[in-house]
């Protein structure tokens, strides 16, 4: 039923202007509208916080069939979630009253700030800092890549608290837009999901109450990626709803057009490109949803399963995507035709929430 749901509204309300989303590079606030009226927008916050208390797996069905038409869009659930986590896993009670409420509404967005210009892969080599000051904490420092920064109203930012302990002395912060010293940077121009602004977080002596600190003093880190354990399995989702938009396209495509007098779709070489672009979806499709289920119970074993859904996952849509504009040829390879967006679309999911070299670090440490 969910599925349902979300497939009739993303069809009607977001698939229209994923085109012109992307043209524009502009944000997809038709998306952002038609996901608040139907409590689409946020749908993993609890419901004592007026969520609407999905588990991993609905989070993910969501997702996916957002990206499936849109993967800029698809992006406002996901980082949702990744923004608010690590409130909801290592907050207070006081911080989750107060944040999750607007988000579950769908007054405010929340963004997720561990990138930095220099600490990419190697996150905890940041060097934002706070430094304490009677009840304050006054934070200094430059976010990069920050997924809807500008849009977001709340950041979750990890900054260092005591550069003599590395991640360990790593905490996280909730940062407001409007707290002052807070600014951002030029939206990046890029290859893809070019609806979803990404642009550098500016912090200059931003001074906020010591209650804004996520957790324990020195928690940060170990929250950040306790965070990315659970939604890597959402950029799984965002990549299969990518291959998926892609396989449909395609499929439709080859019944239609007729080369030497019959369907391209009656050729064995292109049936066999077909059956393997399905056989592996449904692989990808099985591993994140098993690793979505893992994510809800918290399973010993979810840290290897997030890192290998987003991985395996991420890598077929690159796959999907690319043999989706084989099969259209020529026409593929133009704006006219979805399938070159969904190509460039899905090249950004092996990059973030860790590259796809650094999750087969996270497997290899977490071997089952
Ligand atoms: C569009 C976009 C949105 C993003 N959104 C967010 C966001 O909302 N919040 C946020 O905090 N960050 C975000 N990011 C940042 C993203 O997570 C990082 O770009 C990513 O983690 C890689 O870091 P880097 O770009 O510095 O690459 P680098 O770490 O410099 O990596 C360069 C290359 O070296 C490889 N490499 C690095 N170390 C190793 C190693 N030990 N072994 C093997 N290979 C290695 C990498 O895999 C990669 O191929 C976003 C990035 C983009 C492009």
């Amino acid at each position: 039923m969910l599925r349902e749901t979300i497939r009739a509204l993303a069809e009607s309300k977001i698939a229209p202007f994923a085109a012109a989303v992307d043209e524009e590079s502009r944000f997809p606030q038709e998306a952002l509208d038609a996901l608040v009226s139907s409590d689409l927008h946020a749908v993993h916050v609890p419901e004592v916080y007026g969520g609407a208390g999905a588990d991993a797996l609905a989070t993910v069905i969501v997702i996916e069939e957002v990206a499936r038409v849109c993967a800029s869009s698809s992006l406002i659930p996901a980082v949702n979630k990744l923004g608010s986590l690590p409130v909801i896993l290592s907050g207070s009670e006081e911080l989750k009253a107060k944040y999750l409420g607007p988000l579950a509404k769908g007054d405010a967005m929340f963004s997720y700030a561990l990138s930095e210009p220099d600490a990419g892969s190697d996150a905890a080599g940041m060097k934002t800092k706070a430094v304490r000051d009677g009840d304050f904490w006054v934070l200094n420092g430059v976010k990069r890549w920050i997924t809807n920064a500008g849009v977001s109203e709340y950041y979750t930012v990890m900054a260092v608290t005591d550069p003599t302990k590395r991640s360990k002395g790593i905490s996280a912060f909730v940062v407001e837009k409007s707290d002052e010293g807070v600014s951002f940077g030029a939206p990046e121009k890029k290859l893809g999901i070019k609806g979803s602004p990404t642009r550098e977080v500016y912090l200059d002596n931003v001074r906020i109450p010591a209650d804004r600190m996520i957790g324990e003093e020195g928690t940060g880190f170990a929250t950040a990626m306790k965070t990315l354990d659970h939604t890597r399995i959402t950029i799984a989702a965002q990549a299969l709803g990518i291959a998926q938009g892609a396989l449909d396209y395609a499929k439709g495509y080859v019944q239609e057009r007729k080369q030497f007098g019959k369907p391209i779709a009656d050729f064995q070489g292109i049936q066999f490109m077909l059956a393997d672009m399905a056989m592996k979806i449904e692989a990808a499709r099985q591993l994140t949803y098993a690793a979505a289920a893992k994510s809800e119970r918290g399973d010993a074993d979810l840290t290897f399963q997030g890192a290998a859904a987003k991985c395996f996952a991420s890598d077929v849509a690159m796959e999907v995507t690319t043999d989706a504009v084989q099969l259209l040829g020529g026409y593929g390879y133009t704006r006219d035709y979805p399938v070159e967006r969904m190509m460039r679309d899905a090249k950004i999911t092996q990059i973030y929430e860790g590259t796809n070299q650094v999750q087969r670090i996270v497997m290899a440490r977490n071997l089952p």
